[in-house]
């Protein structure tokens, strides 16, 4: 059975940048979802901004395994429903890759809860990235380094919470440092940040990066059945406890009432 992909893109810069519409004839979007295409077990399809809801319909989000994010400029026109619908997509067991510029998209700062700010400088300079986790899943049949030769460069403090992984470790010829791939878990899903991907940078052509996105499908599917209910808070009354209880002590919740009885 094929993990299946959805692959969201902002499909902006396509449009109106002819360095970028030249770079990816077939969008960025488009060129993600044909590499991953290539890899067996793996069936990607693409929705965009323009589309109605987004494209992110409880029916997609319902028949999308992992969902991949590239977002930029236009991260504000997001409708806040569907962030979230993504972001309890993702507490019921929906794995996601965010990408690049992405770190600013409203779905990555909602599930990080933090600014997501870094530095940034657009040179066209040499990306370096370190393996710093070599037994891991994202990391699986790559060298310990590769370089990209023209990216953006996005710097040190990231602001975003701790990582549960390092994967990678980015260089930049100006000095800067950067953790460039980063896994969390958020409720049942889990969470790939992955840095290369400025638009106007052949980096999703580059075999290594197509490696690492295609790995990190993989690491990020959870086979389980998604949980639908991921953001019930039931109550548990005192008559239908498990075992008999006694209540006692302040019910605020019910009649308003302070005080120990
Ligand atoms: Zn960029």
């Amino acid at each position: 059975m094929n993990i299946r992909v959805t692959v969201w893109g902002e499909n902006v810069h396509e449009q109106i940048n002819k360095v970028v519409a030249e770079v990816y004839p077939k969008t960025m979007h488009g060129t993600i979802a044909e590499f991953l295409n290539r890899e067996a077990g793996i069936a990607a399809t693409t929705v965009t901004l323009q589309d109605a809801e987004h494209g992110l319909t409880a029916e997609k989000l319902a028949e999308t395994d992992v969902l991949i994010w590239w977002g930029h400029q236009a991260h504000g026109q997001v409708a806040d429903a569907v962030v979230e619908r993504v972001a309890e997509a993702v507490w019921g067991g929906m794995g996601i890759i965010f990408l690049h510029s992405a770190h600013f998209s409203k779905p990555f700062k909602r599930l990080m809860g933090t600014p997501c700010n870094l530095s940034w400088r657009e040179a066209g300079e040499r990306e370096r990235l370190w393996v710093t986790s070599r037994q891991h899943p994202i990391a699986r049949g790559l060298p310990d380094h590769f370089e990209l030769e023209y990216e953006e460069m996005y710097g040190e403090p990231f602001g975003v919470p701790e990582p549960l992984e390092t994967v990678f470790v980015s260089w930049f010829a100006g000095g800067e440092v950067f953790r460039s791939g980063l896994t969390y878990r958020r409720g049942a899903g889990n969470v790939f940040y992955f840095r290369p991907g400025h638009e106007t940078y052949p980096t999703y052509h580059d075999a290594n990066v197509q490696k690492v996105i295609g790995n990190a499908v993989r690491w990020a599917y959870n086979p389980l059945p998604r949980i639908l209910d991921a953001t019930d808070a039931p109550n548990r009354p005192v008559d239908k406890a498990l075992e008999p209880i006694t209540e006692r002590g302040p019910r605020l919740h019910h009649d308003g009432e302070a005080g120990y009885r």
